[in-house]
């Protein structure tokens, strides 16, 4: 039933990469293999694409959105899912013995390795699963309904829940998302879905401004044309947002969060920075003198990958609209392409299986 070699896209060095025939991978003991239905492309992969990453020795297959069903178990294998059902694999793998961990906080785990880091992730026609995924990693069922494609959504979803939940974003809020990228809209619909009554959405660029407009954010925002500040400020009658989320990789980003969060406002700093531009000069008087909460959130917990399927499954996050793009994964660098000229929210790959299963 699997076949012996598979297709996947390999990372040969930064930039050098493309479609290849690979062995395809024996099934871990305590482990699944799993043929993959649907990857997400994210930000991470087209750095690891383009630079490499620290964490990742090349020559090596990305890919960390993962839907897949599942073909085989390995030897001694002791998990609850068995053939033919569909699962929704993030990537996280907990270490299970760090003191967060033990106290069943896995979203501060100090220990964690990734799939598509450590072991091969899913830009591939099969991915392994291994024994220490099944036993402390983020793995679920896809509920009943939804579409492999669009539970790959999860992934990032997962991310931003856990980081609305740090900033308690909820009813009455006025939010203000720096970055309309897919992220961005995620957090604009979960903002939404958590009671927000008001949402801003801020980008330097009108293409993706344009592509947001789908979920009609209350208000849009080009930073490129007006004045960030004065326009969040004109918009909350001087007032500033309650909840501040920068979901962009750029310094400016966070100096300007704390200049438009309301007094005891929050700020929540989501996308992480460049390791040689991370220090970008915040005014700490304006955290002092107006009592902002400033918040960091990376990762999540197995809790909010959870709540992400459920939110999907359900809808009440469509993510149907943010997967604008899917692509065969032989037309890979055209996936790439669409992402990175900005004319896609989600590019998704996909394999067309064949299926038997009990979906
Ligand atoms: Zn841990």
């Amino acid at each position: 039933m699997v076949a012996p070699r598979m297709k996947a896209i390999l990372i040969r060095a930064p930039g050098e990469y493309g479609l290849v025939e690979l062995e395809t991978p024996a099934c871990p003991a305590g482990g699944l293999l799993l043929q993959v239905l649907a990857c997400g492309l994210c930000g991470g992969d087209l750095r690891t694409l383009r630079h490499g990453h620290h964490r990742v020795t090349l020559p090596f297959v990305v890919g960390q959105e993962i839907s897949g069903v599942v073909v085989e178990t390995g030897a001694q294998y002791s998990g609850p899912w068995q053939r033919g059902e569909l699962l929704s694999v993030a990537p996280l793998v907990y270490c299970g013995v760090c003191e967060f961990c033990v106290e069943g906080r896995f979203e501060l785990c100090s220990g964690y390795r990734e799939i598509a880091q450590v072991w091969p992730g899913g830009f591939a026609e099969y991915v392994a699963i291994p024994a220490e995924a099944v036993h402390r990693g983020t793995i679920r069922r896809i509920p009943a309904g939804l579409d492999p494609v669009v539970a790959t959504v999860a992934e990032p979803l997962s991310s931003c829940i856990h980081a609305q939940e740090t900033g308690s974003v909820g009813l009455g809020d006025t939010v203000a998302v720096l970055g309309a990228g897919p992220v961005g809209c995620l957090h604009l619909l979960l903002a939404r879905a958590r009671g927000a009554t008001t949402v801003i959405i801020a980008d330097v660029s009108a293409e993706r401004l344009q592509l947001c407009t789908q979920f009609h954010p209350d208000h849009m925002i080009n930073i490129a044309q007006v004045d960030l500040v004065e326009e969040v400020r004109r918009i909350t009658g001087g007032r500033g947002a309650d909840v501040v989320i920068t979901a962009n990789p750029a310094p400016e980003s966070q100096v300007q969060a704390l200049e438009i969060a309301r007094k005891g406002g929050r700020v929540l700093l989501f996308g992480g920075l460049p390791a040689d531009r991370c220090r970008p000069g915040l005014n700490t008087n304006l955290i002092h003198y107006n009592a902002l909460h400033v918040m960091g959130t990376t990762i999540f917990a197995p809790r909010h990958h959870g709540r992400a399927l459920q939110l999907l499954a359900s809808g009440r996050i469509p993510g149907d609209k943010l997967v604008t793009h899917r692509f065969p994964l032989s037309a890979f660098a055209d996936g790439v392409k669409e992402a990175t000229e900005g004319r896609a929210l989600k590019v998704v790959f996909t394999n067309h299986v064949e299926r038997s299963c009990r979906a």
